[in-house]
C-alpha cells in the first residue's frame, strides 16, 4: 500500500465515505500521529502513520473480509449496474473493503441473507455446484399447497433445465406462519384507503395465500420461485434466513455485519 489521501484512508477503514471523512478532518477530529490534521490533501503511509478519530486509532482490515448483508427488496445482486438500479454494492461497505463480491445472488424482490467476501477462493468453493450448500428460504405463495405437491419436491421435480434435487418442503401453519408473514412483509394487493379495509385485504389475503418452509441444496436461477410455481403455486415473496451453517438472526434489514472467525471457518 502505498501513501493515500487520508479522506481515502478513512473511507477506506470504513469510518465514513470520503465526504464524510473529510467533514470529520475539518471539524478538527482527526489526528495523523498525534496532531490534527485539517487539510483535505494531505496524505498518510498505512504502514508507519498512526491515524485516529476522536482518539480512536483507525486501521485498514488486511487479510480477507466477508460479511453478511441483510438484503432488502428492490436492489439489484450486482456490484454495478448499467440501467442504474439500485444495486446491493449500496449496502455494504466497498470502500473499506476493495474487491468485495457477492457469493451467489438473491433476486431483487427477495430479501434476506446474503454473503459477500473479498476471499475469490472461499466464494467461488461455496458456489461449486458439487458442494450442496443448504439454503433455507420461507416463501408466501399463491394458495395452499397439498401434502402431495409437496411431496413432489421433497422428490426432485422436472425444471426446464433439468431435475432439480429433492428439496425439504412444508407448510407453515399457526404461529410459525405469522412469524413467517411478518418476515416477508407481504403488502396487501390493493393499497387499503382504511384500517378496516387494511384488515380486511389481510384477512382475504390469509386465506388465498400461504407460507412454506423451503431448503434446496443447489442455487439454479431463480430455482425456488420455479419449483414452487412448477406445483401451481406461485411464489408472491421470498427471504432467504440461512446460508449453510450460517444464520441471518435477527440482523436487521438493509445492515451488514461482518462474519466471526468461526463462523468464516465453518464455511471452508
Ligand atoms: N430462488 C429464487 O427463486 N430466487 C432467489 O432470489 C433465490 C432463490
Amino acid at each position: 500500500i502505498v501513501p493515500m489521501r487520508l479522506q481515502k484512508f478513512l473511507a477506506r477503514a470504513g469510518v465514513a465515505s470520503r465526504r464524510g471523512s473529510e467533514n470529520l478532518m475539518t471539524a478538527e477530529r482527526v489526528t495523523v500521529n498525534g496532531r490534527v490534521v485539517t487539510e483535505l490533501g494531505s496524505k498518510v503511509d498505512p504502514l508507519v502513520d498512526e491515524v485516529a478519530v476522536d482518539g480512536k486509532v483507525v486501521r485498514l482490515a488486511d487479510g480477507p473480509v466477508t460479511l453478511m448483508l441483510h438484503k432488502p427488496a428492490g436492489f439489484v445482486t450486482t456490484m454495478s449496474d448499467p440501467q442504474g438500479r439500485p444495486t446491493v454494492a449500496e449496502l455494504v461497505p466497498t470502500e473499506a473493503c476493495p474487491g468485495l463480491f457477492p457469493v451467489g445472488r438473491l433476486d431483487a424482490d427477495t430479501t434476506g441473507l446474503l454473503l459477500f467476501s473479498t476471499d475469490g477462493e472461499l466464494g467461488n468453493g461455496l458456489l461449486h455446484p458439487k458442494r450442496h450448500v443448504v439454503k433455507r428460504y420461507l416463501a408466501c405463495v399463491e394458495g395452499r399447497p397439498t401434502e402431495r405437491e409437496l411431496e413432489a419436491l421433497r422428490h426432485g421435480i422436472e425444471l426446464d433445465d433439468g431435475l432439480a434435487l429433492p428439496a425439504d418442503a412444508r407448510l407453515l401453519e399457526g404461529g410459525a406462519a405469522m412469524r413467517a408473514g411478518r418476515v416477508l412483509d407481504v403488502p396487501p394487493a390493493v393499497p387499503p384507503r382504511s384500517s378496516r379495509e387494511y384488515a380486511d385485504a389481510c384477512r382475504g389475503r390469509a386465506a388465498k395465500r400461504s407460507f412454506v418452509r423451503i431448503c434446496l441444496r443447489e442455487g439454479r436461477k431463480r430455482q425456488v420461485k420455479r419449483m414452487l410455481g412448477a406445483i401451481g403455486h406461485p411464489v408472491v415473496a421470498l427471504h432467504r434466513d440461512s446460508f449453510g451453517p450460517l444464520e441471518l438472526g435477527e440482523l436487521p434489514r438493509g445492515s451488514w455485519r461482518e462474519l466471526s472467525a468461526d463462523e468464516v471457518a465453518a464455511l471452508h
